[in-house]
This record gives structure tokens, sequence and C-alpha cells, in this order.
């Protein structure tokens, strides 16, 4: 990961515009409301692997020693990893590539949190999905117990997001918007006191105007 660091302060410092530095600036800023989908430390996702049925099992291992088995592409990755672009496009709004690991927005949008957010989404899922099953499934589970306090119809919502054609819809639109995109969606929905689909886009907030949340119970 030394090689994301050393490759991101040489984009910053000698390639980026002021927009693209501001834009990656921000990004930063966004990073405590990731923790869970790297497992950091304190995050309900980190609190839910850290079972303590499982050291109770095995009473010598202490949760330093069960930190370890995050792998560290997990633990290390942050906004600082990617680079980011400011560029215009005919298609949407914003894309993350993970080949490239650059994240572009376009200029009407670059001032647009929801966006940004929306983009590193993507960028977090890519180093997630590239992990163990398992830590998907984990935080997939924790942001659904989470959600469900506080979207009485969470189940209705997610039930019409696994149809095949909502799915190859935005598929065509703007790649794989997985039912954990979704979720954690609405977590940053609620944590930035947004309406439902904001984050997502692609008109959700139209499509999920007749649902709401209570924060209170988040
Ligand atoms: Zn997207």
């Amino acid at each position: 990961m030394d090689n994301d660091h050393f490759d991101y302060f040489t984009w910053f410092n000698s390639e980026a515009t002021e927009e693209e530095k501001a834009l990656s600036i921000k990004a930063g800023t966004f990073e405590p409301y990731f923790k869970d989908m790297v497992f950091d430390e304190g995050s309900a996702s980190h609190n839910l692997i850290m079972a303590k049925s499982y050291t109770n099992e095995n009473p010598e291992l202490e949760d330093e020693e069960l930190d370890y088995m995050i792998p560290e592409e997990l633990q290390y990755f942050n906004p600082q990893c990617i680079k980011y672009k400011i560029e215009e496009r005919d298609d949407c709004n914003g894309y993350y590539s993970h080949q490239d690991k650059t994240l572009c927005v376009v200029p009407s949008c670059m001032n647009s949190d929801s966006t940004l957010l929306h983009e590193l989404i993507h960028a977090y899922e890519h180093v997630l999905n590239e992990q163990p099953m398992y830590f998907h499934d984990s935080l997939y589970w924790v942001l659904y117990q989470k959600l469900k306090k506080c979207i009485p119809d969470l189940d209705e919502i997610i039930t019409e997001h696994a149809y095949v054609l909502t799915g190859s819809t935005l598929y065509i639109e703007g790649g794989v918007h997985d039912i954990l995109f979704l979720l954690k969606s609405f977590d940053l929905d609620i944590q930035c006191g947004y309406s439902l689909g904001t984050v997502f886009g692609y008109g959700r907030t139209d499509d999920f105007a007749g649902y709401t949340y209570d924060k209170e119970k988040y």
C-alpha cells in the first residue's frame, strides 16, 4: 500500500488541478462515514466480526491478535488511495474505475457531496469484494440490522431492488449497484440527513418518496 500512497502524493503535487485537489481533500473528510466498510475499530461491522464467542473458544486470542485477521487491503484503504478527476461525461454524473484507481465526477457535480459519496461507495466496495466473501456478508448483515430499525419498509425496498429488471436497468445505465450498495447509500442518506435515494442517485429519490426513516432510531 506504500506505492498507493506514493502515487497519491505524486499525483496530488504534480498532476491534479486545483479543483481535483479540492475534491480529494473533501473525500478525505468523508473517511469517517466509511469506517464500517473497512471494519475499522469501533464500527458496527468491526464489533460484529470480533464476536466474543470466538474469543471465548480461543481465550488466548486477544482483540489485537484478531485485528490481524482483517485483510491489510481493508485496514489501509482510505480516500487517499485513489486519484480524483473532474471530466465532462455525457452518460453519468461520475464513475469509479478500480483498474485506474480513479474516481471521476462531471464538472456540474464537482460540489455535490452526494455524487462524491456515491462514487466512494463504489471505491470501497471494490476493495471489499476482493476479500473473502464473509466480509461482504458481515457488512451487509450489520447495515441491514441497523437500517431495519429506522426504515419500517426496508424489506419492501430491498425486494424491489432485487428484481432483475431493476438490476439490469441500473447495470446498463451505470454498472453494478447491488443490495449492499443500496444499504450503504441509505446509511449515508440518514447520516447526512438526506431523503432516501439521494446518495443512490438515478432518480431514486422519486422512487423512494413514499418511504421515510426515523433518524432517532439510527
Ligand atoms: Zn454508481
